[in-house]
């Protein structure tokens, strides 16, 4: 694990990888179409199967196995995360799922954060019990006492997110990180809502897992994830016989990687936007007495943490929240900002160049029940909102400001 001021800026990471050029010189990399490879000779083909060949070095098997396209992109993938290897798949879930089901047989036990998106949570708490006898504890990640009181003998993963989905508490990766050591346990940290901005693997994690559907692509027109870690638990993905990716098939297709390499390159950009305007909005609604959750706030619980953890080129990230007292208010303030004042769209999702917002206990935290909502802090006047950079940033203030007036929320 580096100290935390060892962490390198993760773009200039990105930078100093090798730059894949298109077949014919083209700026940008080709698509290889192709589900299936050619050899050259007939014994090479057992060699692939037997693993003798494997790519990236050696030859390429098939389409559903690695794909040279989607090698490219990953690579990307880990430059960014400060890992050895990664591999993209086919949506953030497929990331979540596979990475977990590599790690856990039947039986084992994973321990996970209490606050995590509403389709990792059922996996664990519905499909996992169910359909792979992999049981899971929900505990408050940032109690640390809790966390090494739910390890059993059969924990094999402490699950989080780096910058929790919607009560944005951050972990202490470290930290995390010393516990699961210590137990021989794997760390695997969620890093969808803060890329750049926090490096879980140079933190400590053993797994990192992306939906790139968000800040990643930043235009909410692709579904996609990574999974990012050693190229052991990369080539264990795609085991012929256990890999979950191979077995499974969640992966990415390359004309999808392709796309996603043009906006990679803009992402540190977009961050900083994202953020600098999520700052200034959490800034003035404190000062308007709303109340309001932004791990760039002082009052934010985890804000000494973040800053000890984080890039400070990133800021504290592009999601902040509102408490509206109950949901027939966040509803009003929705419809407000969406239909009256056009500041943005009541739509699920984060990263996307205009605001989203959405109102988590009916939407992306709704598979909780609903003791686990409360036990987690996630309450129905909340509004989730992933602050775009489209229109001025006064004109967007003006807009946001004058809604919140408008329903008497301010005076
Ligand atoms: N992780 C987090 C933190 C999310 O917010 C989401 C989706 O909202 C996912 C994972 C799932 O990603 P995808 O929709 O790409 O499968």
């Amino acid at each position: 694990m580096s100290s935390v001021s060892e962490i390198k800026n993760p773009v200039e990471s990105l930078a100093e990888i090798r730059r894949e050029f298109g077949e014919h010189g083209g700026v940008n990399m080709s698509v290889e179409a192709s589900t299936t490879f050619t050899v050259m000779t007939p014994g090479t083909m057992p060699e692939m199967f037997q693993g003798r060949k494997a790519a990236p070095e050696g030859c390429y098997l098939y389409g559903r196995h690695f794909n040279p396209t989607v090698y490219n992109l990953s690579a990307q993938l880990a430059a960014l995360e400060g890992c050895e290897a990664a591999y993209c798949t086919a949506s953030g879930m497929a990331a979540i799922s596979s990475a977990l089901f590599h790690i856990c047989d039947s039986g084992d036990h994973i321990v996970a954060s209490n606050t995590v998106y509403g389709g990792t949570y059922a996996l664990m708490h519905d499909f996992f019990p169910a359909k792979a006898n992999i049981h899971t504890s929900f505990v408050d990640m940032t109690d640390l006492l809790a966390v090494e009181a739910a390890i059993t003998d059969k924990t094999k993963v402490l699950y989080a997110e780096s910058v929790a989905n919607p009560t944005l508490r951050v972990v202490d990766i470290p930290a995390l990180a010393k516990i699961a050591h210590a137990r021989g346990i794997q760390l695997v940290i969620d890093n969808t809502f803060s890329p750049l901005l926090l490096s879980p693997a140079s933190l400590g994690a053993d797994v990192v897992v992306h939906s790139i559907t968000k800040f990643i692509n930043g235009a909410s027109d692709i579904i996609a994830g990574a999974v990012c870690g050693t190229e052991t638990l990369i080539q264990g993905l795609m085991d012929l016989h256990t890999g979950p990716l191979m077995i499974l098939g969640p992966t990415m297709d390359p004309s999808i990687a392709a796309k996603i390499s043009l906006r990679i390159p803009h992402l540190a950009l977009r961050l900083v936007e994202h953020a600098r305007r999520a700052q200034l909005f959490a800034d003035r609604l404190v000062g308007l007495g709303v109340s309001v959750t932004y791990p760039g706030l002082e009052s934010h619980p985890d804000h000494e943490l973040m800053k000890k953890l984080r890039c400070d080129e990133y800021g504290f990230g592009g999601v902040l929240t509102l408490d509206m007292g109950s949901e027939e208010k966040a509803h009003q303030l929705m419809d407000l900002l969406q239909n009256e004042y056009h500041f943005g769209f009541m739509a699920v999702s984060l990263g996307y160049f205009d605001t989203l917002m959405s109102s988590p206990s009916t939407s992306t935290s709704s598979e909780m029940t609903e003791e686990d909502m409360e036990c987690a802090g996630i309450g129905h006047g909340l509004v989730r909102m992933s602050v775009g950079y489209t229109g001025s940033i006064e004109q967007r203030w003006l807009q946001l400001e004058s809604a919140l007036r408008n329903m008497g929320a301010i005076g």
